[in-house]
């Protein structure tokens, strides 16, 4: 199998050149040059297996330049019980719908999913790949990619991490979980500025010939651990065909029945994880793309233009906090047939005017697989009242979107379908926000964050996981910040 880019289908790496390089040399994205079939039977014969052997047949699908005990390794190291408990990811049933966790890995968001297999994925491609230099990987994080990134690269042999995070814009655990980061081979800036303004600076320096030369002279290749790296895509693939198996062991379905998705979307990359899914033979029904305010995605899945000429609203939900949904690239490319020119017009126009509208034909083929929806910040916290007042289930405020445009999709369309709402975090790292919901703002506005966390566990009984228990005692080890123009010479600094 090999890989094309975005916006050159001209294109032709292994895997381990795209997991190395992270981002094609034009700026398109990686792609797989088919989807390859996992048959009805072998999705049957999941139901029997542990995670990781579901993972690993996924993995082995794309990663055809990884030998059989090189994939068995990355993923008994990365989904270790140590690290995420006997079950990664666990399919609980809340009401008449599940809910697919994806939050049981050491950061407790389902960042870790992707992020704990890619570090081990990195060093096999570094040695596939010849590389002689230290991989150094960027990151722009919304809050949960950072710390995932950290904890997954620390100490990892041949690479670096450098990670930038909006410095107003992720919540406090998450804030703390990043700057008490600890390793001899992490750093991490605060920029002053949302989430796609650090994108924006991050894919910046990625595109910065003389940063490149600067590196180079150091010893170092620049990479990407964001959605936009096909290592960090790969393994999110696994966990839709794990969710059906569980489906069908618990009994709720039988072989070959459809089932739907409903996933809190940012960048679009666990989403279109699912699609990936569906394209090798799972059976889904809808993919239904659930936002917060920011609800860019519904009005292009809705009406086919993608406008970022509109308000950015910071809500409870950071890290979907975004307007530049960067794996929707790689969906397009397939929706158009494969049409590396007009994606690169697109994306051009992405650049120069701040959207793109695409053809009603595009428009059509997408809305035969996905709907959408969106959740305001009171839906979002009535969703979570109203799921632990009917269930005792404890929402996330992403979770919560998801769930909120779930009840609101089956409502509409009268949908009986199966539904997994996919759920992306613990609520213990969005502590504060579960509170005011369960409990309103009066009871939670005198407390401090890490009370806010312990009232939480009080409320709801969840156990609270211990690393977020344990973060109030852990000393800043981080102080590095910049505004978006100085993001370059932070990373020169860094790459000395
Ligand atoms: C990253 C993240 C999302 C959004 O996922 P995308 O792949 O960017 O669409 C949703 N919820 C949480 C908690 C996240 O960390």
């Amino acid at each position: 199998m090999l890989f094309q880019s975005t916006r050159d289908s001209g294109l032709a790496v292994t895997s381990a050149q795209a997991i190395v390089k992270g981002l094609s040399a034009e700026g398109g994205l990686f792609v797989p040059e088919g989807f390859p079939a996992v048959t009805a039977e072998e999705i049957g014969s999941m139901a029997e297996q542990t995670y990781t052997q579901r993972a690993q047949t996924v993995l082995s699908r794309y990663l055809t330049d990884y030998t059989a005990q090189e994939l068995h390794d990355c993923v008994e190291k990365a989904y270790a019980v140590e690290r995420f408990g006997k079950d990664p990811a666990p399919l609980k049933t809340v009401g008449e719908d599940h809910v697919l966790e994806l939050w049981h890995g050491p950061t407790h968001a389902f960042k870790d999913m992707a992020l704990q297999i890619l570090p081990h994925l990195m060093v096999n491609a570094i040695r596939k790949t010849g590389m002689d230099k230290k991989v150094f990987i960027l990151v722009a994080t919304s809050g949960d990619t950072g710390k995932a990134a950290l904890e997954g690269f620390r100490d990892v042999e041949g690479t670096m991490v450098g990670v930038y995070f909006p410095r107003d814009g992720v919540s406090p655990a998450q804030k703390a979980q990043m700057l008490t980061q600890e390793g001899g081979n992490v750093h991490v800036c605060a920029v002053e500025g949302n989430f796609d303004d650090t994108q924006t600076g991050v894919k910046r320096l990625f595109a910065d010939a003389s940063l490149a030369a600067y590196m180079e002279e150091h010893g170092k290749s620049l990479s990407s651990a964001n959605s936009i790296n096909w290592g960090r895509l790969v393994p999110q693939i696994a966990y839709y065909f794990s969710a059906y198996a569980d489906l069908i062991k618990q009994g709720y379905i039988s072989l070959g029945e459809k089932v739907n998705f409903c996933v809190p979307t940012g960048n679009f990359g666990n989403i279109l994880a699912g699609y990936y899914a569906m394209r090798m033979g799972l059976p889904v029904g809808r993919l239904i793309c659930a936002s917060n305010k920011n609800n860019i995605l519904t009005d292009f899945i809705t009406g086919g233009c993608y406008d970022t000429n509109r308000a950015f609203y910071k809500t409870a939900s950071p890290s979907m906090d975004i307007l530049i949904s960067s794996n929707l690239e790689r969906l397009l490319f397939e929706l158009s047939g494969r049409d590396d020119k007009l994606l690169r017009s697109w994306m051009a126009a992405l650049k120069t005017d701040g959207k793109y509208t695409v053809p009603q034909s595009t428009l059509a083929l997408l809305q035969q697989n996905f709907s959408c929806g969106w959740a305001s910040e009171t839906q979002a916290r009535d969703a979570i009242a109203a799921c632990y007042r009917a269930y005792g289930y404890t929402l996330d405020p992403h979770t919560a979107v998801g769930y909120a445009v779930a009840q609101q999709y089956k409502q509409t369309t009268g949908d009986k379908t199966p539904m997994v709402v996919v759920s992306t975090a613990s609520p213990y790292k969005f502590g504060r926000e579960v509170l005011c919901a369960l409990k309103g703002e009066d009871f939670a506005a005198p407390l401090d964050e890490f009370t806010c966390a312990d009232a939480l566990e009080q409320v709801c009984g969840l156990p609270m996981p211990k690393t977020l228990r344990e973060l109030r005692l852990k000393p800043i080890l981080h102080t590095d910040a910049c505004d978006p123009q100085g993001m370059l010479g932070v990373a020169r600094r860094w790459g000395e």
